[in-house]
């Protein structure tokens, strides 16, 4: 079975009827348990549950403290390539926008790698649009065996490939794979895809499954918020982490929660998730998959951030660079997929961890 069956199920569930439903003594009752069924996550997804959120918030740190300990992983992306053939009406790198696209050398590659491995990242994200023929597999191949000479996790953020090739990369040395949906709502799905390979949305959707099957150790996953109904994609973005725990226990499972930034060419968001809710969307995620790995990236703006370090986060992006060869560059560009909010150095990230307590991560893994 596929998580495509169980998203299937839900075509005609009537969400709304359901979220204005939910009553308190619902969330009470997910609250009081300690393994939280379908209809608890969705209680605490909804509106109803923004008044307990200071018990969800400290049932949630408590819970990130048992299976995370006071620790912080950090990591940063790499842009190798902003060629893509699709348009995505969120994304800066749509195949309508115009400027002049790069995909870096094999040398400029390491160039890359070398000055981010200097500021002692050593978990990073590679990352291309989707444009195969300029970025065939074995451009990728030869991109991870160079990110491997610096890096103890090379962790894939590309375009859906299949399971044969995935192993291809999985044995050049990328060991993890970041697939993010982007919105699980066919529909909306359609009309913020309106050309090109990602169009396909069973093919995007099974994708981790793919990538689990084909020996990837760590699977992340997630919706773009700003796009669909945000306790719809919370909730979807929940059953499928939950789905490949179940189906594949030797893979460790990840989720991010992008909330849509700013892009050149880009349209506005659609659905606002603010940032009372963002903090109750994260503690429901812990409180409704203790064990999964919860990532915020430089989208979120510094003081943000810093307060999300104890709520059930365990993962932060530190000095990034959202365009190609940003690393390498004197000044910043306007051709970044999006625009960052936390600016700060990696220096000021861990610096920032530390005071509150907590102690940075820079490598937890690495392949023998
Ligand atoms: S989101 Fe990815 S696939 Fe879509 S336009 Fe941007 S780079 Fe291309």
């Amino acid at each position: 079975m596929s998580f495509l069956t169980i998203i299937e199920a839900f075509r005609d569930f009537d969400f709304e009827g359901h979220f204005n439903a939910v009553t308190d003594q619902d969330v009470r009752a997910a609250l009081a348990k300690d393994r939280l069924t379908q209809k608890d996550f969705l209680a605490l997804l909804s509106e109803q549950a923004a008044p307990h959120l200071e018990t969800m918030a400290s049932k949630a740190r408590k819970l990130t403290l048992q299976h995370f300990g006071r620790t912080m992983g950090l990591y940063a992306p790499i842009y190798i390539s902003d060629y893509c053939s699709n348009h995505c009406t969120y994304c800066g790198f749509n195949s309508t926008n115009r400027f002049n696209r790069r995909k870096l050398t094999l040398a400029e590659v390491e160039t890359e790698a070398r000055l981010l491995a200097d500021t002692g990242i050593r978990h990073i994200i590679l990352l291309t649009g989707e444009a195969p023929a300029k970025t065939p597999l074995t451009y990728l191949e030869a991109s991870v065996t160079v990110m491997r000479k610096y890096f103890s996790s090379v962790s894939l953020e590309i375009f859906p490939m299949d399971e044969a090739e995935y192993g291809v990369l999985n044995k050049a040395g990328a060991d993890s794979l970041t697939v993010y949906q982007e919105t699980y709502d066919r529909e909306v799905y359609k009309q913020v895809h309106l050309s090109g390979k990602k169009r396909d949305y069973d093919w995007r959707l099974l994708a981790p499954e793919r990538g689990a099957r084909a020996g990837f150790r760590s699977i992340n996953i997630g919706a773009l918020f700003g796009l669909g109904k945000i306790c719809q994609e919370a909730f979807f973005s929940g059953i499928h982490a939950r789905f490949l725990e179940h189906h594949y226990p030797n893979v460790e499972i990840g989720l991010s929660i992008p909330r849509m930034r700013k892009a050149e060419g880009a349209i506005d968001p659609r659905n606002i998730l603010d940032d009372p809710g963002f903090v109750q969307f994260i503690t429901a995620f812990r409180l409704f998959l203790p064990k999964v790995g919860i990532s915020i990236s430089t989208r979120e703006a510094p003081e943000f951030r810093d307060k999300l370090v104890h709520l059930g986060i365990t993962r932060l992006s530190a000095g990034c660079k959202t365009d190609v060869g940003g690393y390498a560059k004197e000044t910043d560009t306007d051709t970044a997929q999006f625009q960052i909010s936390d600016e700060r150095s990696v220096d000021q990230v861990v610096a920032m961890i530390r005071q509150n307590g907590y102690q940075p991560v820079f490598k937890d893994w690495d392949r023998i």
